[in-house]
């Protein structure tokens, strides 16, 4: 009765969670519908994330942005961060429990908010829940500033397993460049800036990415890093932590 794309492990979880249920969860997964969300947690870096239909499912790459984070933050002073559009969490969670800051996350759903909160609790992480939209919300005095916002393209062509996670986390307007624009915008007309900027992109969104670092925010150094399959995937912005402004 497996279903042929289902892991061992995951099947042994399921069978366990859902022991008289199991032809209506398999029938689920014929239709799509995310293991991830039925097992009900993920891994992510050394975390465990809880995962329902409100938020969007954590991804690889979004643990390869919380690893290249740590490294460079490892052994720099740093006091505020600030994560936009967390979801579930997971990269807030996963930077606090590595790294002595102070962790604040924002995200518009009230719903993705509370799964953020659990999953803080789980990992017993300390940090500052918001529920604001990234537009509205205030960026002035953090250090550094995370986001992994919705970046898909209205038009794009996504894989069917993203039909149950929420639309609002994926898609975004302006060809997807929607929230690095306010973002950047925002950030441009701060007194002290943060040093440094961290952000998900799609793989084709890098040089649009650069128009808008060299329009918005000319001061800072612009680098784009590649994921585990070699697409550019990263944005960091960073400013020389000596200068004030
Ligand atoms: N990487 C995700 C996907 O392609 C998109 C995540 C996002 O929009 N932040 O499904």
């Amino acid at each position: 009765m497996k279903p042929e794309n289902i892991s061992d492990i995951d099947w042994k979880l399921l069978k366990e969670k859902y022991p008289n249920q199991l032809e209506k969860v398999v029938n689920k997964i014929k239709k799509n519908y995310p293991v991830q969300y039925l097992i009900g947690n993920v891994d992510f870096y050394d975390c465990i994330i809880q995962v329902n239909e409100n938020v969007l499912i954590p991804r690889f790459e979004t643990e390869l942005l919380v690893d290249k984070l740590i490294k460079k933050l490892q052994n720099k002073k740093i006091k505020k961060a600030l994560d936009l559009g967390t979801g579930s969490g997971c990269i807030a969670i996963a930077l606090k429990k590595n790294l002595n800051i102070n962790m604040t996350a924002i995200d518009i759903s009230k719903r993705a908010l509370n799964v953020a909160k659990e999953n803080a609790k789980l990992n017993h992480t300390e940090i500052t829940f918001i529920n604001s939209k990234i537009e509205d919300f205030n960026l002035e005095e953090y250090d550094i500033i995370i986001s992994n916002p919705p970046y898909v393209r209205k038009d794009e062509f996504v894989g069917i397993e993203t039909k149950y996670e929420p639309q609002n986390a994926l898609f975004a307007d302006r060809n997807g460049l929607y929230f690095y624009e306010i973002i950047m915008n925002n950030i441009s007309k701060l007194k002290k800036k943060p040093h440094l900027i961290a952000f998900e992109i799609g793989c084709l969104q890098g040089k649009d990415l650069e128009d808008l670092h060299k329009r918005l925010l000319p001061e800072y150094q612009f680098s784009l890093e590649k994921d585990y399959q070699n697409r550019d995937r990263f944005v960091f912005l960073e400013r020389n932590q000596d200068e004030h402004n």
